[in-house]
């Protein structure tokens, strides 16, 4: 597979063409970004983390039946991906309430949602990804009734495979990021998921694992990202080529 040339570069991935037309080539960067990108830094190792724990979680995914875009691992900070049409739409779950949720609402941070929320916003860094609802995406024409009822399905499917699964390694998956595309037709998961796209907490200490500590000034947060690597891998870095 050959990189042609760069297409896209965003807050933490940049994507490249390939001679495959269905195929592009995403590199994930050091580069955190945080609040709209109005505070920014290098977090060192990221790019390496974020790229093998999305590519195990998309793995662990594919193997539950969830269609996502994740082909192959091809450097430590490097994955090829199917070609998707993105949706403009974020979905974004909710087990335990935590940042926009509890200040918009008014809720503690870490009450434990009786049932999981689901939230829409609009994909657009120059709003601010703004929040919407089923209405706005059809009448935007963001996405179709039934591509909706895939999305909705689909994440609430994920956060029922992420969920068991983080808690076996005594994680709490608190709220997660997904974004899905069209590929020849059909509606699969696309984007990353990692520290930078969920909150995770230790179970036992309720410690932060994952991009809050960037956001907040907690420090520790490479070691919180390859805190969530080595329980989801034992810790191997190593990549076949
Ligand atoms: N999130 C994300 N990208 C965004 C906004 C949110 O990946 O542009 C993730 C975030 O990491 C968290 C969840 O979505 O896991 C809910 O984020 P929230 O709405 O609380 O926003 P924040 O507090 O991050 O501003």
């Amino acid at each position: 597979m050959e990189k042609l040339e760069q297409l896209y570069e965003g807050k933490a991935k940049k994507v490249y063409r390939t001679n495959d037309p269905s195929t592009f080539w995403v590199y994930y960067k050091d580069s955190a970004t945080a609040f709209n990108a109005q505070k920014k830094g290098e977090i060192e190792g990221k790019g390496v983390l974020n790229n093998l724990i999305s590519a195990h979680f998309f793995a662990v995914l594919a193997e539950q039946g969830i269609e996502n875009h994740f082909i192959k691992v091809i450097s430590p900070c490097e994955m090829l991906v199917k070609k998707l049409e993105i949706v403009k739409v974020e979905v974004i779950i909710r087990n335990i309430v935590a940042g926009s949720m509890s200040k918009r609402l008014g809720v503690a941070e870490g009450t434990v949602l009786p049932t999981p929320v689901l939230e829409y916003s609009y994909k657009d860094d120059e709003l601010g990804d703004p929040l919407i609802n089923d209405y706005h995406i059809q009448a935007l024409g963001l996405a179709t009734p039934a591509e909706m009822r895939t999305i909705a399905d689909m994440s609430f499917r994920i956060n029922d495979i992420l969920s068991k699964y983080m808690r076996g390694l005594n994680v709490l998956l608190v709220d997660f990021k997904l974004e899905f595309g069209r590929c020849n037709g059909r509606i699969i998961l696309g984007d990353e998921i990692s520290p930078d796209t969920c909150r995770f907490w230790d179970a036992t200490t309720m410690e932060k694992l994952d991009k809050d500590r960037f956001r907040r000034d907690l420090g520790g947060v490479a070691e919180a990202y390859r805190e969530i690597f080595n329980r989801l891998t034992g810790g191997e870095t190593h990549v076949e080529s």
